[in-house]
């Protein structure tokens, strides 16, 4: 379908300010790198999410949905169809006890935004995710976690729309919870909202932690540089940022991109990395690795686009 065309019936579904042609992705990627997107939609309600969506699948156009784009490494030439930026942003109180509280966040909100809510409300159960720079959706789809905790921990049921656009509720099994990973992914769902369950607890002790999370972050992390966090998942039976170490590659760079010389399971982009030097890089680790102590890398960064 042109390109012309897919503009003009965008504008009919939502409003013209939100929907931006040949935009560069590295704008909206914490890593500051890829390509254009052909077409990427600001949703800032379920609305805009359903409509663009149905839309799409309805004419054959590729659809892809992105949070903060912090665990993502778009390529150099960008992506083709629609990428649906989710700014759908809301945290509701539903249910409440004198020890449980229930919170619906739709997918769009940032988890360092639901803690902050939680420590107001003093509410125990997702420090660890305080300093993740992600929505949500992507944490729910990722099943993120940090110090000890996971997402999954907290989750009672979520909305989502599966592959046809219609909406589903999933229940905690549906969601497929594993290590850094969700039966979202193999399904294609696209999360609109979910329903989390946490303890009241002490507000000193909840802030203590996430203070603690977040100066270990800042202390161990090149938390300030573009990255996409750690690229690689947690090994089996080795640690994966102290065994590309002693591969001797903290440190190591090609074209503008390096093992982070402060932490090395992340890249960072010096400024000018492609995402050819990214993934090159990736590749030389997983060899290097490979070659001198026989274990495999598994990439945890997502490589979408062409
Ligand atoms: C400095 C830094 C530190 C980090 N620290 C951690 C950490 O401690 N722990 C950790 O687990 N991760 C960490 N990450 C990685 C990343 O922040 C998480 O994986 C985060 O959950 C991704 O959320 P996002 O909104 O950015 O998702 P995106 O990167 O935008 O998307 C990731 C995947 O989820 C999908 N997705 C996004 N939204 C939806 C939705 N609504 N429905 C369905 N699918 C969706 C996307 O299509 C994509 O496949 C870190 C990243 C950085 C840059």
């Amino acid at each position: 379908m042109h390109k012309e065309q897919i503009y003009n019936d965008l504008s009919q579904l939502i409003e013209k300010n939100k929907i931006l042609r040949d935009e560069p992705m590295k704008n909206h990627t914490t890593f500051k790198i890829g390509g254009n997107a052909d077409f990427l939609i600001n949703a800032t309600s379920k609305s805009d999410i359903i409509l663009v969506y149905k839309y799409a699948i309805k004419n054959n156009i590729p659809v892809y949905i992105i949070g903060k784009a912090s665990n993502l490494l778009v390529k150099d030439n960008g992506i083709r169809g629609i990428v649906i930026k989710n700014l759908y942003d809301d945290i509701k109180i539903l249910k409440e006890n004198e020890e449980i509280v229930e919170l619906e966040v739709t997918s769009g909100t940032s988890c360092t935004k639901i803690a902050k809510f939680a420590l107001e409300n003093s509410l125990e159960g997702l420090e660890f995710s305080y300093g993740i720079p992600g929505t949500i959706g992507g944490a729910v789809r990722m099943n993120a976690g940090a110090y000890g905790g996971e997402i999954k921990n907290c989750i009672i049921e979520s909305l989502v729309l599966d592959k046809e656009g219609n909406e589903k509720i999933l229940n905690f099994e549906e969601h497929g919870f594993v290590y850094r990973n969700s039966s979202i992914t193999k399904n294609g769902y696209i999360l609109l909202s979910t329903k989390i369950k946490l303890k009241r607890g002490n507000k000193e002790d909840i802030k203590e932690k996430m203070d603690n999370n977040m100066k270990a972050r800042l202390e161990k992390q090149p938390y300030n540089m573009p990255s996409a966090g750690s690229v690689f998942k947690r090994g089996n039976g080795f640690i994966t940022s102290q065994i590309i170490d002693e591969a001797g590659l903290r440190g190591k760079t090609i074209g503008g991109a390096q093992v982070s010389p402060k932490h090395a399971g992340f890249i960072v982009n010096n400024g000018k990395a492609t995402a050819e030097d990214v993934i090159n890089l990736i590749e030389y680790i997983k060899k290097t690795v490979k070659e001198k102590f026989n274990k495999e890398l598994e990439t945890e960064v997502i490589i979408i686009g062409e």
